[in-house]
C-alpha cells in the first residue's frame, strides 16, 4: 500500500483491511513515499515522522507491516522501482497488488513506466464516498492495459482524508478516533501540523 501517509489515518486502515479481505492478500505492507516525484514543490512532513506514525498506527495488526525501502532511498520514489524490488524479493511467482488513492491512479500514465507497472501488477483503487469511479473507470475503457490491472474498493471510511486531518490540527479541533490514539498522540508531541 503506497502513499505519502500525512498522516496516516483510519481510512487507510480501513482501505487496508479490507482489501486484505476481499482479494485474499497475505498481508498489507505499508510504504510511505520517500521523495514523491510529484510533489517536488509541495512541503511535505519528514519521511521519519511519517514511517514512524504509520509504525505506531499498524503495530496491533498482525496482518500489516511497514517498509522503509523509498524513504530509505536518496532518489526519488517511482513505483515501477518498488514494485520490481518487491518482486524480487518475493519471486515471479508472488502476486502483486498495489493499493492506493483512486485519485492517485487517475494519473498513472504519468508515472514512470507506467505500462510496465500494470503488467507487473495489480492495482487495487480505493476511493471515498462522493468521488466517483467514473473517471478512472472511463480511463479503463480507452486503455486495455488499466481496465485489466486496475480493481476498485469503494471505502466509506475514507471519507477522513490526511489533508483534513492536517487542517483540523492547525485549527486546534480534534483529530480523536480519526487515526489511532499513538498518532494522535505522536503528532501532538512532535508539534505537527500546527502553524
Ligand atoms: P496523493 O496525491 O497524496 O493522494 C491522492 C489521493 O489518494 C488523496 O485523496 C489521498 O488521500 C489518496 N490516497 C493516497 N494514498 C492512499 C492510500 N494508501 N489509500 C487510500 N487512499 C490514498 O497520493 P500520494 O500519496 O502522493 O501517492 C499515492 C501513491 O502513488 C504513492 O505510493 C506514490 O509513490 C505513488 N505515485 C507514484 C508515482 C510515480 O511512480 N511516478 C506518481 C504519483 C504517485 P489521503 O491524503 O487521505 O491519503
Amino acid at each position: 500500500m503506497g502513499g505519502t501517509f500525512d498522516p496516516i489515518h483510519m481510512g487507510h486502515l480501513v482501505t487496508a483491511e479490507e482489501a486484505r479481505q476481499q482479494f485474499n492478500l497475505d498481508y498489507v505492507i505499508f510504504i510511505p513515499s520517500g521523495s514523491p516525484p510529484h510533489k517536488r514543490n509541495i512541503t511535505i512532513t519528514s519521511a521519519e515522522h511519517r514511517y514512524l506514525m504509520t509504525v505506531l498506527a499498524v503495530i496491533a495488526n498482525p496482518y500489516f507491516a511497514v517498509s522503509r525501502y523509498e524513504i530509505d532511498r536518496d532518489k526519488p520514489s517511482y513505483t515501477i522501482d518498488t514494485v520490481k524490488h518487491f518482486s524480487e524479493v518475493y519471486g515471479q511467482r508472488a502476486k502483486l497488488y498495489f493499493i492506493t488513492g483512486a485519485d492517485a491512479i487517475l494519473e498513472i500514465m504519468t508515472w514512470k513506466d507506467y505500462s510496465e507497472l500494470l503488467s507487473r501488477c495489480f492495482f487495487i483503487a480505493a476511493s471515498r464516498p462522493g468521488y466517483p469511479f467514473r473517471k478512472l473507470q472511463e480511463l479503463a475503457k480507452t486503455v486495455p492495459e488499466i481496465n485489466s490491472s486496475v480493481r476498485f474498493l469503494e471505502i466509506p471510511a475514507m471519507a477522513i482524508s490526511s489533508t483534513f486531518i492536517r487542517k483540523r490540527v492547525a485549527q486546534g479541533k480534534t483529530i480523536k478516533y480519526l487515526t489511532p490514539d499513538p498518532v494522535e498522540q505522536y503528532i501532538r508531541k512532535n508539534k505537527l501540523y500546527v502553524r
